[in-house]
């Protein structure tokens, strides 16, 4: 098995990973894989193509990879400037330079990514292709990503020399090659082992990628662990598996290592404890929410492509919003939304619907208001004329995950997370009408995010069915706010004791 520079990447990342990719395949779990992700990136490396002006592209063909590589030398002899995909291989080490430009005394490799900024992880990318273009006998001049430029805003047709940055890492990639050297020997080695690789799990199961071999390397640790706990991230891992904290006991043994929201976690989860309610700061927080209170949420998307005039790469993009308005405490509350026309710029038809549904100077309230507010910011940029109102609503907003995420409600089903899609069944376990897994079809954002952005590829009959299902998946997150609210109010509203 030789490698590649994906393979490359993954044994930089964990050297057993790629001894598990070859040994036991089986126990790869493929759902970490972000499809969504993957066809973004091939959109933007197709685009990337042309930056250059004309190229030619050697064809992909995973059954033949020494037909490419014999493509590659025959494109470099006719003197191609521009060779996409130009493959290359040197004893079994095989890369595919996204765009290859060939000078008269060298060549310049251009990694194409579909990040709008650099991140460190690339480099290692980078760095095997200038081995392996080096060693078959070629004269790397620079190596360069291309990555999306986050400032760009479409005007008119893509501007390709806009849109992407091209970033020169030469003299990084140049004093990493005696490291690609030991780590090419080094994975080579570990590949021709039989025997698994004693390697202990860690951050470099999360950094810079999510591994699918968790289900086997994690099989012996105690659900839940360590990495359970609020706001542990990867790299807090390390330095407390060092010190044998990896289950919720160790970690109430080592009290002095976490914070209070995270002991309130373990103690609970440990002692079965009930929910804990600090009364008198949800007393204060809801105090602040005035009637008629408007429960809002939006859905968006953000292509890496701006689709349209005056959008950035990534920008969200609002498509719809559900509006819960509580005029009466002891009513049903009122419901509203809007679902933009699929295929065209929907921000101005949002924001103006938005205005003319949300009172001036009434109290909004949004669940991870800072997602909405930021949505909102950015329509009145888009429209002046609108801007007023629209930064009104923001100013008036209120976030419902406060007293979640500040710990002032914290029931142990929670499992340390304030995310609604969290808080909203640990509240009402069996509630069918807030359940978002007996929604048809789309049952979180980024389910709505993606049916929302290719609606267009679909026949009109299942359109009509998906705008549908988009609806009552936002109509639920509103819904689910005043339940929310309402729960608050009633715990609050029981006398103390
Ligand atoms: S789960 Fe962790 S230790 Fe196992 S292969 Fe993946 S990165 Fe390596």
């Amino acid at each position: 098995m030789g490698l590649s520079k994906s393979k490359y990447c993954r044994g930089v990342q964990c050297p057993k990973m790629l001894w598990m990719q070859k040994n036991k395949p089986e126990c790869y779990d493929d759902s970490v894989v972000d499809q969504a992700r993957v066809q973004t990136g091939n959109e933007v490396g197709d685009l990337a193509m042309g930056y250059f002006g004309d190229y030619v592209e050697v064809p992909y063909d995973r059954e033949n990879y020494a037909g490419m590589v014999e493509q590659t030398q025959q494109l470099l002899a006719r003197g191609v400037p521009t060779i996409c995909e130009a493959t290359f291989a040197y004893r079994g080490n095989l890369c595919m330079v996204d765009i290859l430009r060939v000078r008269a005394d060298g060549v310049d490799i251009i990694e194409v990514k579909s990040a709008s900024e650099y991140k460190p992880e690339y480099l290692d990318d980078m760095a095997y292709q200038c081995w392996v273009l080096e060693h078959c006998g070629l004269t790397v001049e620079t190596v360069s990503l291309m990555h999306l430029n986050k400032k760009y805003v479409r005007s008119g047709e893509l501007d390709l020399q806009e849109l992407f940055v091209l970033d020169d890492r030469t003299e990084e990639v140049r004093a990493m090659q005696d490291s690609v050297s030991r780590g090419i020997e080094t994975l080579q080695r570990i590949l021709a082992d039989p025997d698994e690789p004693n390697r202990r799990i860690g951050e470099q199961c999360f950094k810079p990628h999510e591994c699918g071999f968790r289900s086997w390397c994690w099989r012996d640790v105690p659900a839940p662990c360590v990495f359970d706990i609020r706001k542990i991230g990867p790299a807090k891992l390390d330095p407390l598996f060092d010190r044998g904290i990896v289950s919720f006991e160790d970690a109430r043994a080592h009290s002095e290592q976490f914070t209070s929201q995270q002991l309130m976690q373990i103690y609970s989860y440990l002692d079965d404890l009930p929910p804990h309610i600090d009364k008198e700061s949800i007393r204060d927080f809801l105090s602040q929410l005035r009637l008629p209170l408007y429960f809002l949420d939006f859905e968006t998307f953000g292509p890496a492509i701006p689709p349209f005039d005056g959008v950035k790469p990534y920008q969200q993009i609002p498509s719809q919003y559900s509006l819960h308005i509580v005029h009466d405490p002891d009513r049903e509350p009122e419901h509203r939304e809007f679902l933009a026309t699929e295929g065209t710029d929907p921000r101005r038809a949002v924001a103006e619907r938005l205005c003319a549904d949300i009172a001036p100077g009434a109290c909004t309230v949004a669940y991870h208001a800072a997602f909405e507010k930021t949505v909102l910011r950015g329509l009145a940029k888009a429209f002046p004329d609108l801007a007023i109102k629209l930064t009104d609503i923001a100013d008036n907003m209120y976030d419902l995950e406060d007293p979640f995420r500040n710990g002032w409600y914290y029931d142990k089903a929670m499992g340390g997370s304030s995310s609604i899609k969290v808080v909203l069944p640990a509240l009402f376990p069996d509630d069918p009408e807030l359940d978002y897994t007996r929604l048809d079809g789309i049952h979180d954002g980024t389910g709505a995010m993606e049916a929302f952005a290719r609606l267009c590829e679909y026949p009109p009959a299942e359109r009509a069915a998906i705008r549908a299902q988009l609806l009552a998946y936002c109509r639920l997150d509103t819904l689910a706010m005043v339940r929310i609210w309402q729960k608050l109010r009633e715990v609050t509203a029981r006398t103390d004791g």
